[in-house]
């Protein structure tokens, strides 16, 4: 590899020159209080940068940014966050998926309170955060590139990352012939290598944006690359072909049919997931898969009986919506439903409540449901209308 044997000042150089004038200088948890970029060696405050740093996993920067501000108006502290309880923590986290990225963060923020116990982050006390990689990694859901992102951007500390971003690029400049999961120990090696002791946030901040504006996955601008001299895929391939992919076996799909119960009182039932459960802690509204030659209202009606064990009648269909994930597909058909018979039971949930449409909102629910929850308003909308006409 050409440029661990011999070029890899050169591309630092290259790299950081570039990054001077074109990086990203305006991401609010890499900057001072007073917005100014920070010097060398300087430490910038360290809670934004791993509330951000947890966000940021398969996650987009432009998504973050909103959530990244009203989360710290929030939850301004560590302390603060540690005492906050988990409804509103994942309440401040709907919309954004991978809801288990909340709940780690919330009980990390407990261990971390408990580990520098009498010290806090408010108001001027000094709040010990870890400075080492393994020390970051006991956390749950730190794995070691979010680590060393946290200690290379708040402590400008030489701790190497490997990304998404930063596994395009590599993969790009070695013309790897493995898919980054099966080529983990070289990349990591690779990025231990490369890195800019002198000036490690800066270097990696630089790679970072190098891989969001110019090594991009779909169409890498590599005539306007700092780095296309030492790039093997650029001299000698097509880039796009790199990283290599691992063939996929097609996704699964489900139909799942959903029950809006709406009782006399005009209220909606709602369940809590269980916590063991994808996304558990979230409230939902209850209903399951369709099975084979199913007619979507039996699957409602069949679900809601042996989950709940109450009796419904399916009445007019108000909405059908995809939701996909990497690995399964959801295709939502929801129905309105009357009560027959029997009291709600929470025979697959935590619990259930009778709620009025206007305090849907306080509880927390996955992104798929709140668009069952809009197109909820918009039929009580029009049905009010249509009452009072
Ligand atoms: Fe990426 Fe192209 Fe630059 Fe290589 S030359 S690092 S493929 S943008």
């Amino acid at each position: 590899m050409r440029v661990v044997l011999g070029d890899a000042e050169d591309l630092r150089v290259s790299l950081l020159e570039w990054f001077e004038c074109n990086g990203r200088h305006w991401i609010p948890w890499k900057l001072k209080a007073n917005g100014k970029l920070p010097n060398s060696g300087e430490t910038l405050p360290v809670y934004g940068i791993w509330i951000a740093e947890v966000m940021l996993q398969q996650t987009q920067l432009r998504v973050v940014l909103p959530y990244w501000e009203k989360w710290m108006q929030t939850f301004p502290s560590i302390a603060i966050l540690a005492n906050a309880n988990e409804q509103e923590v994942l309440l401040h986290w709907q919309g954004l998926g991978y809801y288990s990225r909340a709940k780690r963060l919330h009980i990390a923020s407990k261990v971390l309170v408990a580990l520098c116990e009498g010290n806090s982050d408010n108001s001027g006390k000094q709040f010990s955060w870890p400075r080492q990689v393994e020390e970051w990694m006991k956390l749950p859901g730190i794995g070691r590139s979010t680590a060393g992102s946290i200690l290379s951007s708040a402590f400008d500390l030489p701790t190497p990352l490997l990304d998404g971003n930063l596994k395009r690029i590599f993969s790009r400049l070695i013309a790897s012939p493995h898919p980054p999961s099966k080529d983990e120990f070289r990349l990591w090696s690779f990025s231990c290598e490369l890195l800019d002791v002198k000036s490690p946030r800066k270097f990696n901040q630089a790679l970072m944006d190098l891989g969001a504006t110019v090594c991009t996955p779909n169409n890498p601008k590599c005539l306007i690359c700092p780095i296309k001299s030492y790039c093997l895929s650029f001299a000698f391939y097509d880039p796009r072909d790199f990283p290599t992919k691992i063939v996929k076996n097609s996704i699964p799909s489900y139909v799942i049919g959903i029950g809006i119960v709406i009782n006399t009182a005009g209220k909606i039932l709602i369940a809590q997931r269980l916590p063991d459960k994808t996304m558990g802690g979230m409230w939902e509204f209850p209903g399951g898969k369709q099975e084979q030659d199913e007619a979507i209202e039996h699957t409602i009606a069949r679900e809601l009986r042996e989950e709940l064990a109450i009796d419904v009648q399916v009445g007019k269909k108000l909405i059908e919506l995809d939701h996909a994930f990497s690995h399964k597909k959801f295709h939502f058909i929801v129905h309105l439903c009357q009560l027959i018979s029997g009291q709600p039971q929470p025979l697959a949930s935590q619990q259930l409540r009778w709620v009025l449409p206007n305090e849907l909102e306080k509880y927390p629910f996955p992104v798929a449901n709140t668009r069952m929850i809009t197109a909820l308003h918009e039929y009580l909308y029009s049905s009010k209308i249509a009452t009072n006409q």
